[in-house]
């Protein structure tokens, strides 16, 4: 157990960065990083949290940078292996970050945190991303999926067409 905690000290860069499908990367900021660690299920006592990722497309190019994410709320619900977002407050916040960036920083996708090093989708995880890729207004083709295991932080990409969901490469 403590292993796996001192084990994820090297791994804090100043960023992350993912290659997408297409070619372009998707960049995770220090800050971002940091604010998802603290969510992480490094303890036992520790419950899945999880939010929404925000950011930007850049552009004229096929990357993406994740600017702001959102913390659990009060009304959201989580044990050790689920995690419930309430929708409303969530949606608030996207809501205001969109206005205040000049309609800039745009809902992105979500993130949520396992109890486990490297991550992978449960079975209701990948349910849930499909359901997103059809039902939740956004801009692009593409939603993004994080999961912050104990050790590894991984993202996926998921087509608004295809309904593909792909695990993405960390460059
Ligand atoms: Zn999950």
């Amino acid at each position: 157990m403590r292993n796996v905690l001192f084990a994820m000290k090297p791994k804090t860069k100043d960023f992350l960065v993912y290659t997408r499908p297409n070619g372009g990367r998707i960049k995770l900021p220090n800050e971002v990083i940091r604010s998802v660690h603290e969510y992480v299920q490094n303890e036992r006592h520790k419950s899945e949290a999880g939010g929404v990722m925000m950011g930007r497309y850049i552009l004229n190019s096929p990357d993406v940078v994740i600017d702001k994410i959102t913390f659990p709320m009060s009304g959201d619900k989580a044990t050790r292996t689920t995690f419930f977002r309430k929708k409303l407050a969530h949606q608030t916040i996207i809501d205001r970050e969109w206005e205040a960036s000049g309609n800039t920083c745009t809902y992105l996708g979500e993130w949520h945190t396992h109890p486990e090093a490297y991550p992978s989708p449960s079975y209701i995880d990948m349910f849930g991303w499909k359901k997103k890729l059809k039902k939740d207004i956004f801009d692009s083709d593409s939603l993004f999926f994080l999961i912050a295991g104990t050790v590894e932080m991984r993202m996926w990409e998921g087509h608004k067409c295809s309904k593909t969901i792909s695990m993405l490469k960390l460059s």
